[in-house]
């Protein structure tokens, strides 16, 4: 990494931008800094950043006794707690590849990563154990498997990691070393892996902490509720080391849980998708109380999808900074968030909310331009009103997906985002549409294309249309609209029924409709666009 053109002028240390040195940081200048765990057993555990880095080192000894080598992948299946935290560094700090699990998944998918991925090791939760006992036989390359909560099926992750005393180094390399793989399973056909690099996590741990992001210091006390299983957690487990803020966790997700916790540990900042806020609220209006009740919150991180207007009015009423955020897995997250005007203060209240619902200002590392839906190198202007697909680029945004053949991304490193988008002279990005055929429910991909081949696959079903409607607590739930084939009878339960057998029961569409003819485009493919607009008013019954 030395420039040797210059030495002879001076020269600034090499010091790789590696992950381990963030906890290093944390553990060495905030040691005694908590992070609590509530358990799904509704126990309790309190450790430190030191306490996490001594596990994490013994972990890392652990994994190396079981033969993982640099870049083999280390896979978790588990909620947020600080076990899973102290794997995250475990992982990476004997040069493995963290590759998180959504449990959410279904067995197809879950086999498909599994294996793509070619994990070595997978650490998971006791509440997983029944997907542990359905995929073990499928799951080819695993051949360690640990606990993080129990002793009865596969070694508890505290005596693995007991037996080990810590007394080692991180593994060294380079920066662009990969740390961490995450599938996102968007439209159509496999998951797809995106593979951090150190460097580019660590680029964005940095940005993560800002002011303008999710504004954290050493007082910081964050609940996150966004899954260290999803997108990366928002790059939280590596940002929270820089000002070394404390972690609340909880394994379990039940509201009435968050509550107490943010208001007997002090929470100052959370973060989750717009359903985890509604059900926040829900909750908190079951008992009489308001967000101001919980407990000292300060800023609200929401992103996943749009946070809409009644959430960010009621957060602000009660004192709360909304930073409504716009990223993407394939983005490490981050992209953008509702950063202040520098005229903020001197904005009417309506006109702040106004601008929060918007999905805000790209973070420093972050460009991004919105360009013709036909033509992906004509750029659009900036004015507030011509929308087009969302293209960005930077240090942490993909390259080329896991063991693809060839680059995700156009001329110039531009990754089309499948956004539909309009930006503003400001550069406030404000999202319209969509051209990747999912649907995003509760802040997890449904993919339309893959419900339509379902269906179609009923004798009855000529022709299949998934599309999202509005859904006050999951904000898209599926609507499968249907051409039945000439001289044939089918109802929409017999069609649920039928899909009941071949997707999981949470992509199960929450209507199905009936139609003559289902509209397409000009070159013959479903027109997603006019079915959405006719069907914009449309009430799933509750
Ligand atoms: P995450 O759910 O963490 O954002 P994903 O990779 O699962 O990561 O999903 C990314 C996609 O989610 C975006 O491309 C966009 O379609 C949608 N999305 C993310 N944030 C927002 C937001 N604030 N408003 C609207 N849609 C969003």
């Amino acid at each position: 990494m030395n420039n040797p053109g210059y030495s002879d002028l001076g020269s600034m240390q090499d010091w790789d931008l590696r992950v381990t040195h963030l906890l290093d940081h944390a553990a060495r200048e905030y040691g005694h800094r908590e992070i609590v765990t509530r358990w799904a057993d509704g126990s309790e555990t309190r450790t430190d950043w030191a306490g996490i880095r001594r596990d994490a080192l013994k972990m890392t000894q652990a994994l190396r006794a079981a033969g993982v080598r640099k870049g083999d992948r280390v896979a978790t299946l588990a909620m947020n707690h600080s076990r899973h935290l102290v794997s995250w560094y475990g992982a990476v700090g004997c040069g493995g590849v963290l590759h998180t699990i959504n449990p959410r998944l279904f067995d197809d998918q879950l086999d498909y990563i599994a294996n793509h991925a070619e994990d070595k090791v997978l650490l998971y939760d006791a509440v997983w154990q029944g997907v542990v006992d359905r995929m073990k036989s499928r799951w080819t390359s695993i051949e360690h498997y640990i606990c993080f909560d129990s002793a009865d099926h596969a070694p508890a992750f505290e005596d693995w990691i007991g037996a080990y005393d810590g007394d080692t180094t991180w593994d060294t390399g380079d920066e662009r070393d990969p740390c961490m793989l995450c599938y996102t399973s968007g439209t159509t056909g496999h998951p797809k892996g995106v593979l951090f690099e150190h460097r580019s996590t660590m680029l964005h741990a940095m940005t993560g902490v800002t002011p303008n992001f999710f504004d954290l210091d050493s007082r910081s006390v964050m609940l996150p509720v966004v899954p260290m299983f999803h997108a990366a957690s928002w790059g939280l487990p590596w940002a929270g080391t820089i000002p070394g803020i404390k972690f609340v966790y909880s394994a379990v997700n039940d509201p009435a849980v968050l509550c107490d916790l943010m208001k007997r540990e002090g929470v100052t900042h959370s973060a989750g998708v717009p359903t985890v806020w509604l059900a926040m609220f829900n909750y908190l209006d079951s008992v009489g109380q308001d967000v101001r009740d919980v407990g000292p919150l300060k800023t609200a991180i929401i992103g996943g999808s749009a946070a809409p207007k009644f959430m960010i009015e009621r957060l602000m009423a009660n004192d709360v900074r909304v930073a409504h955020a716009w990223g993407m897995t394939e983005t490490s997250p981050i992209g953008t968030t509702g950063a202040y005007p520098w005229d903020w203060d001197q904005m009417e209240p309506a006109a702040q909310v106004e601008l929060v619902q918007k999905q805000g200002r790209p973070a420093f590392g972050v460009e991004l331009r919105c360009v013709d839906l036909d033509d992906p190198e004509r750029e659009l202007p900036r004015d507030g009103v011509t929308s087009g697909a969302l293209q960005v680029r930077g240090p942490w945004v993909i390259k080329r997906y896991f063991k693809a053949a060839e680059d995700a991304v156009g001329t110039d490193n531009w990754f089309d985002t499948g956004d539909v988008a309009v930006i503003f002279p400001d550069g406030t990005l404000q999202l319209t549409d969509r051209t990747k055929d999912v649907i995003k429910s509760g802040g997890e991909w449904i993919s339309s294309v893959e419900l339509e081949n379902a269906a179609v696959g009923h004798p009855a079903v000529a022709e299949a249309a998934a599309i999202g409607i509005y859904h006050p607590r999951w904000d898209e739930r599926p609507m499968l609209i249907v051409v039945k084939k000439d001289g044939a009878e089918v109802t929409g339960a017999e069609i649920r029924d039928y899909l009941g057998g071949q997707v999981a029961k949470w992509w199960l569409p929450d209507a199905i409709e009936f139609v003559d003819e289902i509209p397409h485009t000009g070159t013959g493919k479903i027109s997603k666009k006019d079915l959405r607009e006719r069907f914009r008013d449309y009430k799933l019954e509750s």
